[in-house]
């Protein structure tokens, strides 16, 4: 039986609750804790110490997308924190004491061919965390030893958090984007959740970044970044223009759209140069990709869909951000405000990553 020493594990604990699909999310104090004995081989109990909060918890709570989560719901796909407990006849390299991270693609059968070939998140027996399992906004989650990333001794638990969303999510979708050395990548929401780890990540594999977003503040944080040129979406009247104007006249070779608007996908066709690769990462919910047929075909543009990563991503993004490359900017809150920061989020008012602490409750 595997329990870390001297500790014991509590019965019940606090939890933020979906109760119903598309109802509010309210805070549970008496819920129970799985118990180490009721932990099936291959499960470990995580004590969470931190938990981001992506905007795909909110899709799961409103119930607005074409995949449905399980009903009650216990959201978060961000979490970081100590393996307290282990299942019996579990074979791992993971032990009890392991600080870990716990991302959306929670378990994958390992075996099939998505699996063999290394796209984990596309396995069809996959498990998803804050989804089709209770997820990271609660003091203690369930999770899976071959999935849990281990954590980089002396990485902050609560900066590690955003690295194993949103992080991985920019990370995979920049190594994929079938780019080299100098090549120009653009980043439209760059100043925001995603967009400005993307900034880093797309640094340190040595691109020039054309950061697209709005406002001063985010100016600053683009370019202090290291961001190599700079577009106000407010101020500049012709995008595809701009872009061009950046690179010297022929376009990005690169473009990581995160956007649930449809002219995020026909711009990026346009301010590509030939041979260009359009990288589409975010999962809005109903949203359709416009492009020009003619001119994808004529500038044999590629169109990929990238969805967060598997486990070598996550190990390498943390590695990268561990070691000081990557920065995130982040707001500590408490767990009873995630109900707030839905509302942020749904309006659009939430600057940065949202981090809560497990550990003041
Ligand atoms: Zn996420
Ligand atoms: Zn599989």
């Amino acid at each position: 039986m595997s329990v870390l020493p001297n500790f014991t594990i509590p019965k019940t604990q606090t939890v933020a609750l979906v109760e119903k699909s598309g109802g509010t999310v309210a805070i549970k104090n008496d819920w129970p804790v799985t118990q180490q004995n009721q932990l099936k081989p291959g499960e470990c109990l995580v004590k969470i110490q931190a938990t981001g909060c992506c905007h795909t918890d909110l899709h799961a709570a409103l119930g607005d997308w074409p995949l449905k989560a399980k009903s009650p719901l216990i959201g978060g796909h961000e979490g970081v924190g100590i393996i307290v407990a282990i299942g019996d006849n579990t074979i791992s390299d993971r032990k009890v004491g392991d600080r870990v991270g716990i991302k959306w693609l929670a378990d994958s059968c390992l075996n099939c061919e998505q699996c063999r070939n290394g796209r984990e998140q596309n396995c069809p027996d996959a498990k998803l965390s804050g989804f089709t399992v209770d997820g990271t906004f609660s003091e203690y989650c369930v999770s899976f030893c071959n999935h849990v990333s281990p954590i980089p001794e002396g990485f902050s638990s609560a900066e590690a958090a955003s690295i194993l969303c949103a992080g991985v999510t920019v990370y995979r979708a920049i190594k994929y984007s079938q780019t080299q050395h100098g090549d120009w990548i653009v980043l439209p929401g760059a100043g925001g959740g995603l967009g400005h780890l993307a900034v880093q990540y797309a640094k340190v594999r040595g691109l020039r970044v054309i950061a697209i977003d709005s406002g001063e503040e985010k100016k600053k944080l683009c370019l202090d970044l290291g961001a190599d040129a700079w577009i106000d979406f407010k101020e500049t009247k012709d995008i595809v223009a701009a872009v061009k104007a950046a690179t010297g006249g022929e376009g990005a070779h690169s473009a990581i759209v995160t956007t649930a608007h449809p002219s995020g996908y026909t711009q990026a066709v346009d301010y590509l140069r030939g041979g260009g690769t359009l990288m589409a990462v975010g999962l809005p919910g109903e949203a359709k990709l416009e492009a020009s047929i003619f001119f994808t075909v004529f500038k044999s543009i590629s169109i990929l869909g990238s969805y967060v990563g598997n486990r070598q991503d996550a190990y390498e993004a943390l590695d990268i951000a561990a070691r000081g490359q990557v920065k995130v900017h982040y707001v500590c809150k408490r767990l009873p405000e995630l109900k707030a920061t839905y509302e942020g989020l749904k309006e659009g008012t939430v600057a940065g990553r949202v981090v809560f602490d497990l550990e003041q409750q």
